[in-house]
């Protein structure tokens, strides 16, 4: 039997037969692992309370004929005060449920794995007011789809490719982009989007929540970039999870 360490967080963890658990962890050291708790569930098992969702921990694994068991577990870090917010517990639910999603088994993404526990960090330190989350909410999402490379371009036109201008641009959700006039006959379910509501995504597209949470914006602006958020993780996520799974990501938002 060989052991090794692998280093992440935790992203869900489903029962399996009577006292086992199937863990999704997000690791540094080889991106998105299915791996077991045998015996998890257990009155005497020692490993089940370092494995909660959010956390960070480092997974001792042996290898074996039908999978990855844990034989020891250290959790490294925990977001204690999530846990004490109903909001915070949803947006904790709506980050790691959108990397589970984003993402394929063993496909490493140092970059991606950081970010995730960068986020969970900062959520830690967020208040829990409505509004506050759902930009964080939005934030994270329109960061992941920088990250994976998955996101839509947004200087130019989704269908022609040309520099967008200031004014008369749409949000077509069917191409998951953005519209110059020339192109507008592509979607005819497509959106006029004000500047302001564009300016904006580009903004929790690119900078960092320090900025994006000091970011003034009217509220129908960033109610507009909220439903264009849902739209392009729609568009993004149809072509990459199962429907049933993307069903009860949408419930998370
Ligand atoms: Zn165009």
């Amino acid at each position: 039997m060989s052991l090794h360490e692998v280093t992440g967080v935790i992203l869900n963890r489903r029962d399996v037969r009577e006292d086992s658990r199937l863990y999704t962890v997000f690791s540094h050291e080889r991106g998105k692992l299915e791996v077991f708790g045998r015996g998890i569930k257990k009155p005497k098992a020692k490993l089940g309370g370092h494995l909660e969702p959010g956390a960070t921990v480092k997974l001792t694994l042996a290898r074996g004929k039908s999978g990855e068991t844990i034989t020891a577990a250290e959790r490294l870090y925990y977001p204690n005060l999530v846990m004490q917010s109903l909001e915070k517990l949803a947006t904790l639910g709506f980050i790691l449920n959108l990397i589970d999603c984003a993402t394929k088994l063993e496909a490493r993404d140092i970059t991606l794995t950081s970010f995730l526990q960068e986020a969970i960090g900062r959520l830690e330190k967020l208040n829990d007011q409505k509004n506050q989350q759902a930009r964080f909410r939005m934030w994270f999402a329109w960061r992941v789809f920088h990250l994976i490379g998955l996101g839509p371009e947004l200087d130019t036109c989704v269908h022609c490719r040309k520099a967008l201008t200031e004014k008369g641009i749409k949000f077509s959700p069917l191409m998951g982009g953005w519209l110059g006039m020339e192109c507008w006959n592509m979607d005819d379910k497509a959106l006029v989007v004000q500047a302001e509501t564009r300016n904006f995504i580009l903004v929790l597209n690119r900078n960092t929540w320090e900025e994006v949470e000091l970011f003034k914006i009217e509220n129908g602006a960033e109610k507009a970039a909220a439903l264009i958020t849902l739209s392009e993780m729609h568009h993004i996520m149809e072509r990459r999870i199962p429907a049933e799974r993307f069903v009860d990501f949408v419930r998370n938002f």
